[in-house]
């Protein structure tokens, strides 16, 4: 009987697979897409230094140094507002603050590493049901059993199916992604600038940005419309001018901003990881990076999901307020705030340990310093 089987191919369930199998467990992994259905998914993800170390334990990482753009420094900042401030690699004692990368080549690398006869795709889970010693899973006409489920399906209709109930925050502003370029070079430099409705992130990838633009939906929809050269002028305009004068443009998208919990998100033989348990804000780009950290414990823990659950509490909900709080700080707009914003930025910039604290949080996670990190 497989120790567990997991529900969904996306980069948690891969490297959960991966994991798990260097722990010794026996694993099934059941992906509802044929298989290199994510290479062409260009999406932009922030990894963090945490969970590049992670990746690298599972060999993950040759394949990608290539392919991923080092964030050796992060400058936040606030439109219309005094307040700055630098998080430099230096400050979390790590030689890169994260490294940003296409989803493609992350699912790539993860898959070639797979061993065939523990996945199977082109299956779609449609059911899983508790048996006597675990589950049993239904999928493409087959019913397989193991001790456990763990489901890594991105948060799509099956949780619900399985009785998890789900809390949803609409943020009401939509995030624009894009890929652009400046007339300077990015030199490793990620920007995160908060203008009028939340932050406008520029992250280095390649030879240009990867942008997170968050507007109000009407907003998002008008410059999603514009030609290329109206596009940029507005971006100008939002962002200024610290990165350089915006040249081009390519590969616009938009999607709502939302933050969704699923609570509890064990129960009995089945488990939540990555997006299924939880849809994070993109301001602090923790999503995928919460989502690693979970499979990484599970891997460890299974067949035990309680295990699971109790070692991954803390830092799960510590990275679920902090992203949201960062995500209503920077979006109010009350009195007072830009200034109390500008201070807070300030703070940061003069006092070493505040910035050191700050770097940390969002390169290694909660609650973990790099010496834990490292011996992942
Ligand atoms: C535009 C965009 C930009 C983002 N940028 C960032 C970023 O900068 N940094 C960051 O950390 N995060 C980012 N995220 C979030 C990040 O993409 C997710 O956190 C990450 O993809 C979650 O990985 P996952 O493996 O949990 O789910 P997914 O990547 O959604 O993978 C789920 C997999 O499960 C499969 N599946 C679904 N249903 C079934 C079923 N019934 N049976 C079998 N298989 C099934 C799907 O085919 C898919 O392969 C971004 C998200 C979006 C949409």
């Amino acid at each position: 009987m497989w120790d567990a089987v997991i529900v969904g191919g996306g980069p948690v369930g891969q490297f959960l697979a991966l994991a798990a199998s260097a722990a010794g467990r026996h694993t099934l992994l059941l992906e509802a897409k044929p298989a290199g259905a994510g290479f062409t998914d260009d999406r932009t993800l922030a990894l963090s230094w945490s969970s590049w170390l992670m990746l690298q334990r599972v060999g993950a990482t040759t394949d990608l140094e290539s392919a991923a753009t080092p964030i050796r420094t992060i400058h936040v900042s606030q439109r219309g507002g005094f307040g700055r401030s630098e998080l430099t690699a230096g400050d979390a004692g790590v030689p890169a603050l994260g490294y940003v990368i296409g989803y493609g080549d992350v699912q790539r690398a993860l898959a070639r590493r797979v061993a065939t006869r523990d996945v199977r795709y082109d299956t779609p889970v449609e059911r899983i049901d508790p048996a006597d010693d675990g589950v049993v899973v239904h999928a493409a006409g087959d019913s397989v059993p193991a001790r456990c489920a763990i489901v890594a399906e991105g948060g799509g209709p099956l949780v619900e199916a399985l009785g998890f109930s789900q809390r949803e925050k609409d943020y009401g502003v939509h995030a624009v992604v894009a890929r652009v370029r400046t007339d300077r070079e990015h030199a490793h430099v990620a920007f995160e600038r908060f203008a009028e409705v939340g932050p406008l992130a520029l992250l280095p990838r390649g030879e240009g940005f990867a942008l997170v633009w968050t507007l109000a939906p009407d907003d998002a929809r008008a410059v999603l419309a514009l030609d290329d050269r109206t596009f940029l002028s507005q971006l100008q305009r939002a962002f200024g001018w610290r990165a350089g004068r915006f040249i081009a443009v390519a590969e616009r998208g938009a999607f709502p901003l939302t933050l969704r919990t699923t609570e509890p998100r064990v129960r009995g033989p089945i488990a939540l990881v990555g997006n299924a348990a939880q849809t994070l804000h993109p301001v602090a780009g923790q999503g995928l990076n919460l989502g690693l950290r979970d499979a990484w414990l599970a891997a460890k823990s299974l067949p035990s999901l309680e295990r699971f659950d109790r070692a991954r509490r803390l830092d799960r909900t510590a990275t679920v307020h902090f992203t949201d709080a960062l995500a209503d700080v920077f979006a109010a707009d009350w009195p007072g705030l830009a200034w109390a914003r500008g201070v807070g930025l300030a703070t940061l910039d003069v006092l070493p340990a505040a910035r050191r604290m700050f770097a940390r949080t969002l390169t290694i996670g909660h609650l973990q310093d790099p010496a834990r990190a490292r011996r992942f």
